[in-house]
């Protein structure tokens, strides 16, 4: 019997196993690496790298946009670009840590970076908005082909996957020979067009979720085929914000067809401070789409860190390392799961409550920085003056402004004495404390300057910060997108 009892628990054992090795074996758990507006440094994106493999991930989504040097886009290439050599290289690193990589190719909107460019200024679809293509355009699907073709040799024979965006395409369809299209007829047309292309070699297309819930499209007699991933994002599903509203309905429309679904859950998004993400919010999302991701057996979770907040990438470790435990081994208590991931970033004399203090949403001083101006992810620093004539239009607006701004500063003052008490600083400490200190700058910066008050501008502050992550071209910028409206 005693035989008998220990065989069973040896069965059970390896059952336990073999199920929790089979998340991690069948279904994609997918970190996003974004080169939108900021080009990451080469040590950065190896360390990131190596988090995203020893945390469990498998696999990585490419955005890589203008910063490697593709053929297709010669004039829109980022002077601080990488070689192809060079990137291939970083992509030999992603197979030896066992991570698939997929790139992300945007085909509808998110095309700021093409499309800012003179050459390309005529593939819009309206004159003034530089995100949308035209899809009706030979020029656009000729552009778009070429340019499929250039990830292809540079990600290779590896390739599997291919993800061609489709979200936020806000103008998709209005201009005059596109909006006599039916919608989904059009979007599908377009997207059939480089999905051959992918199917002929064997890579699986991907798409947004955007059109497919769209109520312009719903009720369309055109379909996407059902060999699509659906990447489905909603960034606020799980919170606590009052508007979020819970993705159930809208996941169960999608997996009521046979499309492969990833969830998406972020660590950086809108809503984030441009020094330190909303680790609270966030938290609660990754919670939410992790546990329906892991629950429902769907293909995937992946997370993303949407690079135009300009946030620390070194200071979303424990949200990676936080997602990644969500959805491969939850504890029952989240919240130890939480505490261990921040602790394995910033030591063990650290707590849950400290980054709660520190890592605050951005959404109160969202206004008063200019990393999105235009309302498009341009990376373009706004004109002179925009602000000031944007408070003349919004007094009851600007006029909180200076008192949410220095709450801010008291707040993170109180927030950055306990983590300048924390013994055995850590380079992860460290860096908390910095970026918290440049807050305060800025944070004092605005609310003196919508006061007429003397300001002192802390670009030098910012410039320097940023270059701890990013190339010496791209901080430069960076610093000049977050501090831009008080440029003097
Ligand atoms: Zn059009």
């Amino acid at each position: 019997m005693k035989k008998l009892m220990s065989f069973v628990l040896v069965l059970v054992a390896l059952f336990t196993c073999s199920a929790s090795a089979d998340v991690k074996r069948d279904q994609l758990l997918v970190f996003h690496m974004d080169f939108n507006i900021i080009q990451m440094r080469r040590d950065l994106v190896m360390e990131l790298l190596n988090t995203a493999s020893k945390s469990g991930y498998n696999a990585i989504l490419w955005e890589i946009e203008n910063k490697v040097m593709l053929p297709s886009i010669t004039p829109a290439i980022s002077p601080d670009a990488f070689s192809q050599e060079e990137f291939k290289e970083i992509l030999a690193e992603a197979d030896k840590l066992g991570l698939e990589s997929i790139p992300l190719m945007q085909t509808f909107g998110h095309g700021e970076y093409i499309m800012n460019c003179p050459e390309y200024r005529h593939f819009r679809e309206r004159a003034d908005k530089s995100d949308c293509y035209c899809v009706s355009k030979k020029s656009v699907r000729e552009f778009q082909l070429a340019l499929l073709r250039d990830y292809i040799d540079l990600f290779g024979s590896r390739l599997k996957r291919f993800h061609l965006g489709g979200d936020e395409a806000y103008w998709f369809g209005s201009c005059p020979v596109c909006e006599k299209r039916d919608r989904m007829e059009l979007y599908v047309e377009h997207l059939e067009v480089l999905s051959k292309e992918l199917r002929s070699r064997g890579i699986r297309p991907g798409v947004w979720h955007d059109f497919l819930l769209d109520k312009k499209c719903l009720n369309s007699k055109a379909k996407l085929p059902d060999d699509y991933t659906v990447w489905y994002w909603d960034y606020s599903c799980g919170s606590d914000d009052l508007r979020a509203k819970d993705s159930a309905d809208k996941i169960a429309k999608l997996s009521s067809s046979r499309y492969e679904l990833i969830m998406c859950a972020t660590c950086q998004s809108w809503g984030d401070n441009p020094f330190f993400v909303d680790a609270r919010f966030h938290r609660m999302n990754i919670t939410r789409l992790g546990a329906i991701a892991r629950d429902k057996r769907y293909a995937g979770f992946c997370l993303t860190s949407w690079s135009i907040r300009q946030s620390l990438k070194r200071l979303q470790r424990p949200l990676i390392e936080y997602a990644a435990k969500r959805f491969l081994d939850p504890s029952p208590d989240s919240a130890e799961d939480w505490k261990m991931a921040i602790q394995d970033t910033f030591g063990s004399y650290c707590t849950p409550e400290m980054v709660d203090e520190l890592f605050v949403s951005g959404r109160d001083l969202i206004n008063a920085d200019s990393r999105q101006w235009s309302g498009l992810k341009e990376g373009l620093p706004p004109p002179e003056g925009w602000f000031k004539s944007w408070c003349a239009k919004n007094p009851a607006k600007t006029k909180n402004i200076p008192i949410k701004a220095k709450s801010q500063v008291e707040r993170t003052k109180r927030a950055l004495n306990k983590w300048k008490a924390l013994p055995e600083p850590n380079d992860a400490v460290k860096l908390a404390i910095r970026a918290g200190e440049i807050k305060i700058k800025q944070c004092e910066m605005v609310a003196k300057a919508l006061k007429g008050e003397e300001y002192y501008y802390p670009i030098s502050e910012v410039t320097s910060l940023y270059s701890l992550e990013q190339s010496p071209r791209s901080a430069e910028n960076s610093a000049k997108l977050v501090l831009g409206f008080f440029a003097r």
